[in-house]
């Protein structure tokens, strides 16, 4: 019998409870990362303080470092500050920002990284991705995956409603990631890796037919559950092609003509379920009684953009992401056709 399988690269431990801050140390020598507690800390603007006041009693080899930015600039100046000292990790604590700059300096100095999540907003938290702003605008950067993923809950239920929700979006959207990913392969032959498509989709689909209120624990550890494994879908297929397409396509380009409305998870919601439309998906009518349900933005105008702004934001769509073959490139739809389309998804999901 053959026993040939394939490596997956995935953390070496995954850790979804309430007060995971508090035991940070524990939590780091029981998974043998730090006995000693030689880490080098980020902590966020926002909750920083509070963080370093948990964490400095039960660290104190650990320097703590402060950070207030989000570009490609800041994190190799953060890298730079790591190469002063012997760690060994970088922590990352905080939302995306704070982890997505840990990883990125992490990856340069060649340090494991850790990821605190203390928020829910996008599925940053376990994936080799990094996104950082370059210039004007924001890119995806390739990095290793974490070491180890700790997802706070009482931080995650403290935080605010909206990035939670923005969360449910990024996770449900994976579902028309991988229905344009399928497509892809039907009409020009790519090839869809069978565990990533498993793993995300299982995610995506604990969360779309949950019931639970949005700041239960069970809700809140089913959709932690379901971002770290899309996170791992994307280890595995090695891009970030299971959890992405037209509706991170149309948010790529919001971000880049009408930046500042809403967060990634909201915008790729609303991508979402216009793609799942355009697509007329089985799984259509599910989703969107999923973002109801928990308050997620469906419409352009729950993003605070009118049709005719998504509209150009549907066109320019397909430039963001040039090799990416999604329901948006197969249609190739003319403006005149879009906006028919967006008309027709605004009068069918305003009732
Ligand atoms: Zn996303």
């Amino acid at each position: 019998m053959p026993l040939l399988a394939r490596m997956v690269e995935s953390p070496l431990s995954i850790d979804i409870r309430a007060g995971a801050v508090g035991r940070l140390a524990e939590l780091l020598a029981d998974g043998r990362i730090s006995s000693g507690g030689r880490v080098a800390i980020a902590v966020g603007a926002g909750l920083g303080e509070e963080i370093a006041q948990t964490v400095r009693p039960q660290l104190d080899n650990a320097d703590i470092f402060h950070l207030d930015g989000g570009t490609v600039d800041y994190a190799r100046e953060f890298a730079d500050r790591l190469r002063g000292s012997f760690y060994d990790a970088v922590v990352g604590i905080g939302g995306g920002k704070t982890i997505d700059v840990a990883k990125y300096a992490a990856s340069m100095v060649g340090l494991p990284m850790v990821a605190v999540a203390t928020s829910l907003a996008n599925d940053g938290l376990a994936s080799p991705v990094a996104s950082l702003e370059h210039g004007e605008q924001k890119g995806s950067f390739g990095v290793h995956i974490p070491i180890a993923v700790i997802v706070d809950l009482d931080y995650v239920r403290e935080s605010p409603l909206q990035w939670i929700k923005a969360g449910i979006g990024d996770a449900l959207s994976n579902l028309s990631a991988l229905a344009d990913w399928w497509l892809a392969s039907r009409v020009r032959g790519d090839e869809v890796d069978g565990l990533a498509a498993a793993l995300a989709r299982s995610g995506a689909e604990a969360v779309l037919y949950h019931t639970e209120p949005i700041e239960s624990d069970a809700f809140l550890h089913t959709l932690a559950e379901a971002l770290v494994l899309s996170g791992l879908a994307m280890s595995i297929a090695g891009n970030s092609r299971p959890c992405s397409g037209a509706c991170h396509e149309i948010s790529h380009a919001i971000d880049a003509l009408y930046p500042g409305n809403a967060r990634h998870g909201e915008q790729v919601a609303v991508g979402a379920l216009f793609a799942s439309f355009l697509r007329d998906d089985d799984f259509v009518g599910p989703l969107d009684a999923c973002l109801r349900r928990y308050g997620v933005p469906r419409l352009p105008a729950d993003l605070g953009l009118t049709n005719e702004q998504f509209c150009t934001a549907v066109s320019t769509a397909p430039t963001t992401r040039p090799d990416r073959f999604t329901v948006l490139e197969d249609l190739s739809l003319d403006s005149e056709q879009i906006r028919k389309r967006v008309d027709e998804f605004v009068e069918t999901f305003s009732r």
